[in-house]
């Protein structure tokens, strides 16, 4: 049967009203699941701030269980001269050889400077590495006078590549170079054994971490006849920034550059 007259008006209006109900039903469900999601957002928004305060009391307290001292700069008594004889990073250094990042294998200590930084900067850390920075440690913070600010953690090696923790996730290099280099953030993000390597140091002696690694760019064979810059002058702005070492250990350095031996 075919509606006419009131009854159709009456059915039209019907329509209008149940469509009206179901607009507003509509506008009222999507302002709900809108109202959920900035709840959400906040709450996770809240939570990630609530962690960050955590990691970052977390590191305070720690530091105050260890005596952190405010050592800026290693001190060295004596060098071992190999420095000034050995081939160093020369050229374009570890991004200049065909070396994949080979001594990030054994992961690296961490001055307490450098944790600080690292701490500070933990979400441009986490999207370059996909980890979290308190997982990229594999021991807690220890007291030793040999590293810059008192203290050091050592850092934990990937499964995925046998790699550093901070090494750059997919790609070669380390995200500590790269907010240092792209980013401009400070140096001392970077550890210092990651500036100075292969030179190394222990209780006061200055040496080079030898054997090296295989591929390692100061392996590097070089035509016969070519000189080119020894490990002490490749590494020397490092070492004189972040080493007190004494004015005649220094000399006998670069007379040994001088001379050739
Ligand atoms: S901190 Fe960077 S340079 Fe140092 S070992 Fe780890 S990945 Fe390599
Ligand atoms: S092994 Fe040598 S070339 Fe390779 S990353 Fe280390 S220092 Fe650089």
């Amino acid at each position: 049967m075919k509606k006419t007259g009131d009854a159709a008006k009456s059915t039209k209006k019907t329509a209008k009203a149940k469509s009206t109900v179901k607009a507003k039903n509509t506008v009222k469900a999507k302002k709900t699941v809108e109202a959920k999601k900035t709840v959400k957002t906040k709450t996770v928004k809240a939570k990630k701030a609530v962690k960050a305060k955590a990691t970052k009391a977390k590191t305070v307290k720690a530091a105050k269980v260890v005596k952190t001292k405010n050592i800026t700069r290693i001190p060295i008594k004596i060098v071992d001269l190999n420095i000034a004889s050995h081939k160093g990073l020369f050229d374009e250094g570890c991004y200049g050889s065909q070396c994949q990042d080979e001594c990030c294998g054994w992961g690296c200590d961490i001055d307490f400077a450098t944790i600080k930084l690292i701490t500070k900067h933990r979400d441009k850390v986490e999207a370059l590495t996909g980890a979290k920075v308190e997982d990229c440690f594999k021991t807690p913070l220890k007291q030793d006078e040999d590293y810059i600010g008192g203290a050091y953690r050592e850092t934990a090696v990937r499964k995925s590549d046998k790699l550093c923790c901070f090494h750059l996730k997919g790609s070669k290099g380390c995200s500590l170079f790269y907010l240092w280099i792209k980013e401009q953030l400070p140096k001392k993000i970077v550890p210092t054994i990651c500036r100075t390597y292969p030179v190394t140091w222990h209780r006061g002696k200055l040496f080079a971490d030898l054997p090296l690694k295989k591929n390692c760019k100061a392996k590097e064979k070089t035509p016969k006849g070519v000189k080119v810059a020894s490990l002490f002058e490749t590494q020397k702005k490092e070492l004189k920034a972040l080493f007190d070492i004494p004015k005649k250990e220094w000399k006998k350095l670069e007379d040994a550059v001088k001379t050739g031996k």
